[in-house]
């Protein structure tokens, strides 16, 4: 029987990962099927307790289910621990560890647009979900010394600063409507949206900032890849600042997820344009 490797989440309508996954496999002539398994919350139990015994090598999982599916696995990478959340499953001989790919994910793709060793270590978080923690990981483990995370719900940002405080790194929060945001984006010389605000489907404007808010001397990552010109980017591109989505952190995460199923080195361009290709294919629709 054909080996599987799948996404768990839901919904899952507009995940591109099944479909740039497959395009490296089959690149590789790789005989595995990458396939999506939107599953409602009562169905996860049963799932999670097949996976042993099923011809399913491993799993990307997404929201909301990246945390409900630790207490089903054997054993827990270091950095799914830290931040306590698992985005990728390998299932080896019905042993199932957990990984978060986020991390590297989202390293390598700063690496890609800025030379941290050359910016002041100031960085202005925007939002305190999955993502976010991934993200305050990242910037911790690159040096940044000055973090402020924002968000709606201001205790969340608190409780995260809690959690990863450590001596080297100040971190500090702010409620994400509070006028003062506009004093720390501008000395931030890297912002990161971790918010779902922007994303396809959601309001398409970024109300918490104004571009003359961003310094044109900052670099402004958004975690939406959907659209791949989000809000927060129209901001930085009038600020004149550089900018980024977040579709090449998704690739890369996709990567090492990859890597951690087949123990083989996808290739990042075939992967990175079918995705873009899927994308344009479902703005046509
Ligand atoms: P999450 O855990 O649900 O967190 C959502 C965050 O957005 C929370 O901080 C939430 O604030 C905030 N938020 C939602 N609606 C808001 C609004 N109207 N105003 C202000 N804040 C609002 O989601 P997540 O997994 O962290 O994902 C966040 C975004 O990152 C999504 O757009 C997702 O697509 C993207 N993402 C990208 C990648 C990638 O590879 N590029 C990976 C993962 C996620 P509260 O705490 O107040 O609710």
């Amino acid at each position: 029987m054909k080996k599987k490797v799948g996404i768990i989440g839901y919904p899952l309508d507009h995940s591109l990962s099944p479909i740039f996954q497959q395009a490296a496999f089959d690149d590789l002539n790789i005989d595995l099927s990458y396939e999506a398994w939107p599953l409602q919350l009562e169905e996860i139990p049963n799932f999670m307790q097949n996976l042993r015994i099923k011809p399913i090598l491993g799993l990307n999982v997404t929201i909301p289910y990246k945390e409900i599916v630790i207490k089903y696995l054997d054993d827990i990478h270091v950095d799914a621990l830290s931040i306590g959340a698992v985005n990728t499953i390998v299932n080896s001989a019905g042993t199932l560890v957990g990984y978060n790919t986020d991390i590297i994910g989202f390293s390598r793709s700063l690496d890609d647009f800025i030379d941290i060793d050359t910016i002041s270590k100031t960085a202005l978080i925007l939002g305190a979900g999955g993502v976010a923690r991934a993200a305050l990981k990242t910037l911790i483990l690159k040096g940044f010394g000055e973090i402020v995370i924002a968000n709606r719900t201001e205790e969340r940002a608190k409780k995260m600063a809690i959690e990863f405080s450590q001596n080297n790194v100040n971190i500090n929060t702010i409620d994400i409507k509070d006028n003062y945001l506009a004093n720390i984006s501008k000395k931030s010389s890297l912002i990161v949206n971790c918010t779902s605000v922007g994303m396809y489907g959601s309001d398409q404007s970024f109300a918490y900032l104004e571009y003359s808010d961003i310094s044109k001397d900052s670099f402004v990552y958004d975690m939406i890849y959907n659209p791949l010109y989000t809000p927060l980017m129209k901001l930085a591109d009038l600020a004149g600042a550089k900018f980024s989505n977040g579709l090449s952190m998704l690739i890369n995460q996709g990567v090492e997820s990859f890597k951690l199923w087949t123990g083989q080195e996808p290739n990042f361009d075939i992967m990175l344009e079918s995705a873009q290709n899927q994308m344009i294919k479902n703005q046509n629709q």
